[in-house]
């Protein structure tokens, strides 16, 4: 089984959990307040596209 990671949006806490593939996207209560906590991607998320540099050039081009 792999292991996912969350975080908390409620008390900033980021843990692990094993659980099935199938449950990947589903919810993680939080140990600590039990909040349910979103799926982070852990550090293999190392290119997420948050510049925007490259894409508001092709939006860019209207004209011809
Ligand atoms: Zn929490």
């Amino acid at each position: 089984m792999p292991i996912y990671e969350y975080v908390c949006p409620a008390c900033d806490l980021k843990f692990e959990m094993l659980r099935p593939m199938s449950r990947a996207n589903e919810k993680a209560a939080c140990p600590e307040c039990k909040e349910e906590s979103e799926r982070v991607l852990s550090t293999f998320a190392c290119c997420s596209t948050d510049s925007s540099g490259m894409t508001s050039a092709i939006a860019g081009s209207g004209n011809s």
